[in-house]
C-alpha cells in the first residue's frame, strides 16, 4: 500500500486509526470539522484546532468507480467504489465503500465507518449501515 504522508501533523489521526479510531479535526474558533489533519483551520485559518473522534455514522455525498488503481495493493480489487462521506459530525471524507452493490449506490445512502487493514495498514471504510 502506498504509505501515507508522514507529516507531524497527522501523527496522532494515524495512531488512533491504528487503535482503530477515526478522528477529525475540530477548529475551537469556528467549529468546522475536516479531514485531512491539517495544523490550521481552512475554514478560518485559526490554529486552535483539536483532534476528536469522528462520528461513525454518516450518507453517501457522491462516488465514483474506480477501474484503474493507482495502488498496486487494489489492483486485483477493480472495479471498486469510493465514496466521498458525509459523516453525521459534517465533516466529509473519501473512502472505499464496501458490501453496497453499484445498483444501490445513491446521494444519501446511510453507511457506516469501520476501520480496516489494508497491507497491514489501518484505512477506513465505508459499509451499509
Ligand atoms: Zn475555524
Amino acid at each position: 500500500m502506498i504509505p501515507p504522508a508522514g507529516d507531524v501533523d497527522a501523527i496522532a489521526f494515524w495512531d488512533a486509526l491504528d487503535r482503530g479510531t477515526l478522528l477529525v479535526t475540530a477548529c475551537s474558533a469556528c467549529g468546522h470539522r475536516w479531514l485531512p489533519p491539517l495544523a490550521t483551520c481552512p475554514r478560518c485559518a485559526a490554529r486552535d484546532v483539536t483532534l476528536a473522534p469522528a462520528a461513525v455514522s454518516g450518507s453517501l455525498y457522491s462516488w465514483t468507480v474506480v477501474h484503474l488503481a493507482a495502488d498496486p495493493v487494489y489492483r486485483a480489487d477493480v472495479p471498486y467504489t469510493v465514496g466521498l462521506v458525509t459523516l453525521d459530525d459534517g465533516s466529509r471524507l473519501y473512502g472505499r465503500v464496501v458490501g453496497v452493490e453499484r445498483a444501490e449506490l445513491r446521494d444519501g445512502l446511510p453507511l457506516r465507518v469501520v476501520v480496516g487493514r489494508v497491507d497491514g495498514r489501518p484505512i477506513w471504510i465505508f459499509e451499509a449501515a
